[in-house]
């Protein structure tokens, strides 16, 4: 079945919001025809910049998380209340900077996630193994508990708004590649699990990104493959020269 490719850019903690605006202006204009589904995820204190610049065109605004409460005591965080009200339209969640930088577990994720579909966004849910995972032969096992665990809750319609995005985390800001094959085999994974959850008309539909070091000289090996249906990117991301390469590979 055919899936349109989806090529979402977070751009971490990087950039002003003179930078941003820089960036946001070039993508638009690079990516005006540009076949394929975009996003960019700037930092919580850019989204007000890049909103309006990006707003109407095919490039969708994305946050890279949320708080996992609707709004209250929570110093520092971020509500999905404030982010609708900036015109986000998806959240990143689950990103393993998250997960094991930040101590966030699937429990927590899920909870994220439910919230936010709750209030209309659509969501980029991240999973990948740890390189000693993938040592241990237990990539795929991870990766099967997180999107079980992440999706926990959702329902089929829900589950039409849900990205997963596939980041081996030995891959992220490393420079290291997964293969294309080894890649597909655990995107092929995913989908399976998919099937498992929600059926096999469901798993088909679900767009599965490839992140981790995806740059404009490996994007069309990746995205050539079956079950590889997009690019979640980091460093590539933050320089119109790098990111629309990707985003326009043939
Ligand atoms: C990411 O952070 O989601 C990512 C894939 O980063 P990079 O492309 O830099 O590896």
């Amino acid at each position: 079945m055919a899936r349109n490719y989806y090529i979402a850019g977070n751009w971490k903690m990087h950039k002003t919001r003179a930078e941003a605006a820089a960036l946001a202006k070039e993508l638009v204009e690079a990516l005006k025809d540009g076949k394929h589904k975009y996003l960019v995820a700037p930092g919580f204190t850019l989204l007000e910049t890049v909103a309006p610049i990006v707003k109407g065109t095919n490039i969708l605004l994305g946050a890279q998380n949320c708080a996992v409460e609707e709004q209250g005591a929570h110093t520092g965080e971020v509500s999905v209340l404030q982010l609708k009200d900036l015109g986000v339209q998806a959240i990143i969640l689950g990103h393993s900077e998250r997960r094991h930088n930040y101590r966030e577990d699937d429990a927590l994720i899920n909870k994220k996630v439910l919230l936010a579909l709750k209030h209309g966004f659509d969501v980029i849910l991240c999973v990948g193994e740890l390189l000693e995972e993938r040592e241990q032969g237990r990539a795929e096992a991870v990766c099967e508990r997180q999107t079980t665990e992440g999706l926990k809750g959702v329902t089929a319609g829900g589950l039409s708004r849900v990205t997963i995005a596939y980041e081996p985390v030995w891959a992220i800001g490393t420079g290291k590649t997964a293969t294309p094959e080894d890649a597909d085999a655990i995107h092929g994974s995913i989908r399976n699990v998919v099937e498992k959850l929600y059926g096999g008309a469901e798993a088909a539909k679900i767009i599965i990104q490839y992140g981790g070091s995806v740059k404009p000289e490996n994007a069309t090996q990746l995205m050539a493959k079956e079950n590889i249906d997009g690019a979640l990117v980091g460093g590539a991301a933050l320089k119109a020269d790098t990111f629309v390469p990707i985003a326009k590979f043939a």
